[in-house]
């Protein structure tokens, strides 16, 4: 069924999980397939997609599944909650073969909170095909991480740091490794992964199958691509389909810096309604903020990469779990990270860059539910802001009184 081709933004126009054609801009031949049964997927692991409570692939899962399973280099773009981290765990099930102890598929994300949920996640889909799944990542017990990887482990989801140790160590052999995937690549193939990444790179097999996923792939990182994949089926999203149509956004002209923190106590009951992340440039900012609000009586939990990481691992399971329900955090937070209870997502500061924009929204709405975004915009922010409007041919207009109504 083709959607419509006008008024697709207009109002009402709300779009199915499923329905996105015009939204893709694919390589030739690439097919769309609306059901997981005719993928060709393993029984067991049907069972366990099905177990999981996916009744339908979505738009990104229709039409990149097969190629990754038939061992094609596949970039994949599409928008924040459509199931892309999820396709990456369906896929690395479909393509071990559990009767071979050794690693066969390395999974790298730039946060150990994201590597973590990715291994979570597989092992709930791949539960009925007994695959050992490890999650390799910084600030774990590095003997802990080697009595696992010697006992033997199918798949290494890990953070590059760890991982690359290690390799280095002979602890992470990686001769059976045949599936690289990197996801939130534009970010592990910025500045700060890079070299690590191509560390990782160096030591894997020739025929390496590698695949890409992430809602937003820059044309740098597209450029250099073709430096380690080969013919690769491209899924991308045209960048004014990028934001999400359940997501609304909007800004609180705040003029000053001072003014933002009256704003935000005033919205706390807001915040309350479900969950809410608060985004916040630095560590200190999220440290101090916090400290704040709790002096005026306000209960709100917190986190940064400066945290020890069983500090960072309890608060994250206890937002999880919806025991704590306001986050102020930092872009730790922005890329990847599901918890589907979150509808509000405030940027106390505004992003840097305008992809972390898209990444930080994007902690709402997940999966077609309904979000709220909203930006607190001092006077010289409003320069940014409608860089962002443009850039993604989005709308951010001035919050509403009955904010709390569309939560
Ligand atoms: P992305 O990586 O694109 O941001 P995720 O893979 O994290 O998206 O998935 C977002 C949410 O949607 C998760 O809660 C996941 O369980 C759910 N989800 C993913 N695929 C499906 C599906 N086919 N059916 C139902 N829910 C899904
Ligand atoms: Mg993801």
């Amino acid at each position: 069924m083709a959607a419509p081709t006008t008024s697709r933004r207009g109002p009402g126009a709300a779009r199915n999980m499923d329905d996105d054609n015009l939204t893709f801009e694919t390589s030739p031949g690439v097919e769309v397939v609306s059901s997981f049964d005719q993928m060709g997927i393993k029984d067991d692991l049907l069972r366990g997609i099905y177990g999981y409570g996916f009744e339908k692939p979505s738009a990104i899962q229709q039409r990149a599944v097969l190629p990754i399973i038939n061992g094609r280099d596949v970039i994949a773009q599409a928008q924040s909650g459509t199931g892309k981290t999820s396709m990456i765990s369906l896929t690395v099930c479909q393509i071990v073969d559990t009767a071979v102890r050794e690693v066969q598929a390395l999974i790298l994300s730039p946060t150990r909170e994201l590597a973590s949920q990715t291994e979570r996640v597989m092992l709930a889909i791949g539960d009925y095909l007994n695959i050992q799944v490890h999650a390799c990542i910084g600030g774990k017990s590095i003997g802990e991480d080697i009595r696992r990887l010697e006992n033997g482990v199918h798949v290494v989801s890990g953070t590059p740091g760890r991982v690359c140790d290690m390799i280095k160590r002979r602890t992470l052999r990686t001769r059976a490794i045949k599936l690289l995937v990197l996801d939130e690549a534009d970010e592990m193939l910025s500045r700060g992964f890079k070299d690590q990444i191509y560390d990782v790179y160096r030591y894997l097999p020739p025929e390496l199958q590698v695949v890409l996923i992430s809602a937003t792939l820059p044309h740098e990182i597209l450029e250099i691509t073709s430096k380690f994949m080969t013919e690769p089926v491209r899924i991308l999203v045209k960048r004014d389909e990028l934001t999400l149509e359940g997501i609304k956004q909007f800004f609180v002209a705040v003029e000053k810096e001072e003014w933002k923190f009256d704003t935000l106590c005033d919205l706390y009951d807001t915040l309350t309604i479900t969950q809410a992340v608060i985004f916040c440039n630095t560590k200190r900012k999220v440290d101090w903020l916090t400290e704040r609000m709790r002096a005026n009586n306000f209960t709100v939990s917190a986190m940064h990469g400066d945290m020890p990481q069983q500090e960072r691992d309890a608060i994250m399971s206890e937002f999880r779990s919806g025991a704590t329900r306001v986050l102020i955090t930092t872009d730790v937070w922005a890329r990847g990270l599901d918890v589907q209870q979150v509808s509000l997502v405030i940027n106390y500061d505004l992003p840097n860059n305008r992809e972390l924009y898209i990444h930080r929204i994007g902690r709402s709405g997940r999966f077609g539910r309904k979000g709220v975004a909203i930006n607190f915009v001092r006077k010289d922010d409003i320069r940014i802001l409608r860089d962002i409007e443009q850039y993604y041919s989005t709308q951010i207009d001035e919050m509403p009184m009955n904010v709390a109504d569309l939560i």
